[in-house]
């Protein structure tokens, strides 16, 4: 079965092809070229497009979804604390529900590979993270889930109450069966497990060490939260004398196969080392800004030659999920924390919204429009209203408010054709999740 997208401008993430279009064959790309295409047995012709590798999201909470607007004037720990007993009533529809309206929303915004860090698991819900699964399968979004986990509570020193931990023995037995269920490490992959415990406030030293030890003795990834907030380096100074950073290398923390969220409040030398350890960084722009955290240094991560990403976030710091927004807040928060135009330029931005992201993931068969790697493509509208015109269109887009995502193919298979998403009804989603949304609040 191939596939043809034609569009009036092909970006390859590298190359801007006027008239452009990519072949794939069964889910990966074979040609990329202008001129008279080729024949294939199904065709999307985009004229009024600018076709890109879909975007990449490196963080999200995807349940947040069903808890949209809590809190929307606090700092990160004002905000977690109001939201704990609420996220401790979570079960596996809800779950489901919330990630339906993710997932559409991340497709519908041209991303074709995302990541989930779930770190709630109340005491009996069984499904949390097969409802995540099902879901992507469902929605057809190639998905990265993260086993997370939260072991250190309030009676602990730590933040989140004692309801919502979990015991460290039974995370990491069933961190281990998640990944024999779901894991598929092959190239052109649909779905791969991450072990991600949540924060150095959340999780004793001793998972961190046990968590990255069981990761490694599977091959899989392992993600968390770091360095996003004064206020989580002041308790590790505190508790354990030592700054985020230090600590996770400390710990076993560092390497080409873990990335971290955020990584606001890094010193010079931690920026050289997480550059030197070849670690990534999942930068969340909207989140940040939206809870007041600081702004990442993403040039200077940029230019020490760090993996940089970037991620959504949960809804419940970010209220959407829409990737290309992300983009545009990263090139433009940049530019303030710099005071210059110069900190990050567009294409650079949207490098961090394709290849950046599939680098965290570890995922060198997505993020460009070459052969060989999977057919993920969004193509966004530039005829309308809002993009018509444009001169320079790659730096446009990322100057201008997000385009609509036309057309939307992930493994080779259109998802959205007209802005509109073929594997979901969006209206119904957005019903299910005002529902779960008012039930949860209780
Ligand atoms: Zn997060």
């Amino acid at each position: 079965m191939t596939l043809l997208v034609k569009a009036g401008l092909v970006f390859t993430g590298s190359r801007e092809i006027e008239n452009g279009w990519v072949l794939a064959r069964d889910g990966m790309i074979l040609e990329v070229g202008s001129g008279p295409p080729p024949p294939a047995d199904e065709v999307c012709d985009e004229p009024n497009c600018i076709a890109m590798p879909g975007l990449v999201n490196a963080h999200d909470h995807m349940y947040q979804w069903a808890t949209r607007g809590y809190v929307p004037d606090g700092t990160l720990f004002e905000w977690l604390r109001a939201l704990y007993p609420v996220w401790a009533r979570i079960d596996a529809d809800t779950v489901r529900v919330a990630a339906r309206a993710a997932m559409a929303r991340l497709l519908l915004s041209g991303c074709t590979l995302s990541t989930d860090h779930h770190y709630v698991f109340p005491r009996g819900r069984l499904g949390i993270f097969e409802a995540l699964v099902e879901t992507s399968r469902e929605l057809g979004l190639r998905f990265h889930p993260c086993r997370g986990s939260m072991s250190l509570g309030e009676s602990q020193g730590g933040l989140p109450p004692d309801s919502v931990v979990e015991k460290e023995d039974d995370i990491l037995s069933d961190t281990e069966a998640l990944i024999a269920r779901h894991h598929d490490p092959k190239p052109g992959s649909m779905c791969r497990v991450v072990v991600a415990p949540c924060s150095p406030f959340s999780v004793t030293p001793q998972l961190m060490r046990d968590s990255a030890a069981l990761a490694r003795r599977h091959k899989v990834r392992l993600h968390t939260h770091l360095a996003e907030t004064l206020d989580e380096e002041r308790f590790c100074v505190e508790k354990f004398g030592r700054r985020p950073y230090e600590l996770m290398e400390d710990l076993g923390w560092a390497g080409d196969d873990v990335w971290y969220a955020h990584g606001i409040h890094l010193s010079d030398a931690e920026i050289d080392r997480i550059a030197e350890a070849h670690t990534g960084v999942a930068h969340c722009p909207s989140s940040n800004m939206r809870l007041g955290a600081g702004a990442c240094r993403v040039e200077d991560l940029v230019r020490t030659g760090a993996r940089v990403g970037l991620g959504v976030d949960g809804a419940a710091s970010n209220e959407d999920a829409n990737l290309a927004m992300e983009a545009h807040q990263a090139l433009l928060l940049a530019r303030v924390r710099g005071s210059s135009p110069g900190a990050l330029d567009a294409r650079a931005a949207w490098r961090l919204a394709t290849q950046g992201g599939a680098d965290c993931l570890g995922r060198p068969d997505c993020g460009s429009l070459e052969p060989g790697k999977c057919a993920d493509i969004a193509c966004f509208r530039v005829d309308d209203l809002a993009h018509a015109g444009i001169a320079d269109l790659v730096a446009g887009l990322a100057l201008a408010p997000p385009a609509q995502a036309q057309t939307v193919i992930v493994n080779g298979r259109a998802v959205v054709r007209e802005g509109r998403l073929l594997t979901g009804d969006e209206d119904q989603i957005a019903r299910a999740l005002a529902a779960t949304s008012r039930r949860l609040a209780g």
